[in-house]
C-alpha cells in the first residue's frame, strides 16, 4: 500500500512540525499550510487521503473551510481543537468532520485517531452487515444484538441508537446528529433524551454502565461505539 498522503492546515508552525513530523515518521506523507485559501488551492491539484485542520485559522474559520470542502468531497477531517473553539468543535463535526482532538495532544493520540481514520476510508463505503466488538456481535440485517452469545432484547428506539452508531463505527457522533437520526430533526435539541436512552442500552450492554467499555462519551461531544 502506498504511503498515505496528509494535508495538515494548522497556522502555528510548532504545532504543524510537530505534526507533520509525527506523521513522517509513521511512514506517511504529510505536508502542511496555515491558509485555508492555500488548503483549497492545494487539494485541487493534489488531493490528500485526509486532512487535519485547525479551527483556528488566519483567513478563515475552520468551520467554513470544512462545510466548503463537504459539498465537493468526503475525504476524512480530524479537527484539532485549542481550548478557545472547544465550542466550535461540536459545529466542526456537524458540519461533517469526522473527529477531533483538543490541544494540548500527543503523538499517540494523533497517531491512533489518523489510523483509524484511514482504516475506517479503506473499508467498504457501507458499514459491514455485522460486526463485532469485544463480546459484542450485531447483524444489521437481523438487527440482532448479542452479548456473549446471547440475544440483547433493545425496543425500537434503542435498537436505532445503537444502530446509529454501529452504522459510524469508531467514529463520534455529535448529541444533534444522534437526536435527528433517532428522533427527527426536530427533536435536535431534546439532550435529555439521549441520555436517558444511552442509560437504557448501556444497562443492557456494559458490565459496568458507569465505566462503559463500548458505548463511549465523548463529553460535551456526543458518544462512539468503540470499535476495539
Ligand atoms: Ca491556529
Amino acid at each position: 500500500m502506498s504511503k498515505p498522503s496528509i494535508l495538515v492546515l494548522e497556522d502555528e508552525v510548532s504545532i504543524a512540525t510537530f505534526v507533520c513530523a509525527s506523521l513522517s515518521a509513521a511512514g506517511m506523507l504529510p505536508r502542511a499550510t496555515g491558509r485555508a485559501v492555500h488548503a483549497r488551492r492545494e487539494l485541487a491539484t493534489a488531493p490528500a487521503d485526509l486532512l487535519i485542520v485547525d479551527l483556528g485559522l488566519p483567513d478563515e474559520d475552520g468551520i467554513t473551510f470544512i462545510t466548503e470542502l463537504r459539498k465537493t468531497s468526503s475525504v476524512p477531517v480530524l479537527v484539532l481543537s485549542a481550548r478557545a473553539h472547544e465550542s466550535q468543535k461540536i459545529e466542526a463535526l456537524d458540519a461533517g468532520a469526522d473527529d477531533y482532538l483538543g490541544k494540548p495532544f500527543g503523538v499517540g493520540e494523533l497517531l491512533a485517531r489518523v489510523r483509524a481514520m484511514l482504516r475506517r476510508a479503506a473499508a467498504a463505503p457501507t458499514a459491514p452487515a455485522r460486526l463485532r466488538v469485544g463480546e459484542l456481535e450485531y447483524d444489521r440485517a437481523s438487527r440482532e444484538l448479542k452479548l456473549r452469545g446471547a440475544a440483547v432484547h433493545l425496543t425500537k428506539r434503542e435498537l436505532a441508537l445503537f444502530d446509529a452508531l454501529a452504522r459510524a463505527l469508531g467514529k463520534v457522533l455529535t448529541h444533534r446528529q444522534l437526536l435527528a437520526e433517532v428522533w427527527g430533526a426536530e427533536q435536535v435539541d431534546q439532550l435529555h433524551y439521549l441520555r436517558v436512552y444511552m442509560g437504557h442500552l448501556r444497562s443492557k450492554v456494559e458490565a459496568d454502565p458507569a465505566e462503559p467499555r463500548y458505548l463511549l462519551t465523548e463529553l460535551g461531544v456526543g458518544y462512539r461505539l468503540a470499535d476495539e
